[in-house]
């Protein structure tokens, strides 16, 4: 690890008074989730589709089945814990530092590292409504119809209609208000740290575009294209970085 990189970063956290996170599936891989693009990720796996389309708004009515044998499969990760990174973030929001983190994870962990102000831009696997009459259900319905029903397929308890995660699928758009909170955010942030997101997808990755404050910090393992504009560049494990991090106010 660069320790004047990790003086740098520890520096700027120090001088910031409005941090925001934006961050993406690299920084869930070291609680044990796979994101989509490393090498050990999702797309080099072997599906009989590739995620991008299970992932979508057709696939999951016309493939309904075959759509949770892989959601469940790959996209729950209820055992998975909160690592250095979340934790940080956690503690950087408790004392003041950071205003708000922007997220295009949908596993719930930084509220489950105890961070309040997430903007969650795709949606979270926690929650679940009927296609229907829209009642609620929790991921733990989810889990169980798909364990129990012989097609797998998780139903309403009130009316028999399929129920879909609040998750946004390929194809659907962002939740406008979620859209306009981050932008926001990251607009008055002074400082922006990018982390665990290889800025492919659209429109998400866009946002970090509304940053005008003074340090941009980019923590991911592989090169981004949006690289050349970071005042700090660090390309090691996100959580191993943030174990470093004193949080002081
Ligand atoms: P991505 O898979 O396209 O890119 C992840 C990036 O993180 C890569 O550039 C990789 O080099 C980097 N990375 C991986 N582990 C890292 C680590 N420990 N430290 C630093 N960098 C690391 O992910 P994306 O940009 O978020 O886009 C994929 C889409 O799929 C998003 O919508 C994402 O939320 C969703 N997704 C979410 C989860 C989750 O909720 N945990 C998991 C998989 C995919």
């Amino acid at each position: 690890m660069d320790n004047e990189k990790i003086e740098k970063l520890q520096s700027i956290i120090d001088e910031s008074e409005r941090i925001v996170f934006f961050g993406g599936a690299g920084v869930s891989t070291e609680s044990g989730i796979p994101d989509f693009r490393s090498t050990s990720g999702l797309y080099r796996q072997e599906w009989k589709y590739p995620p991008e389309t299970i992932v979508s708004n057709t696939f999951f009515y016309d493939n309904t089945k075959e759509f949770y044998r892989f959601y469940c499969k790959k996209m729950i990760a209820l055992e998975a814990e909160p690592n250095e990174c979340h934790k940080k973030l956690a503690e950087l929001e408790k004392c003041g530092k950071l205003s708000a983190i922007v997220t295009q994870n949908i596993d719930g962990l930084h509220q489950k590292a105890g961070s309040k102000n997430v903007f969650e831009l795709h949606g979270s696997v926690l929650r679940n409504y009927c296609t229907s009459c829209n009642a609620f259900f929790d991921v733990n319905h989810i889990i169980h119809e798909h364990e129990t029903e012989p097609d797998g397929i998780p139903r309403c308890t009130n009316c028999g209609a399929l129920v879909k995660p609040d998750v946004v699928l390929y194809e659907e758009s962002l939740n406008d208000s979620i859209v306009t909170g981050a932008v926001n955010a990251i607009a008055k942030a002074d400082t922006l740290i990018i982390g665990g997101t290889s800025l492919v997808v659209y429109p998400a990755a866009g946002l970090v575009r509304y940053f005008q404050g003074k340090n941009l910090v980019i923590i991911n393992l592989a090169p981004t294209d949006y690289d050349r504009n970071a005042d700090l560049l660090i390309e090691e494990k996100i959580g191993e970085v943030f174990s470093k991090i004193k949080v002081r106010t």
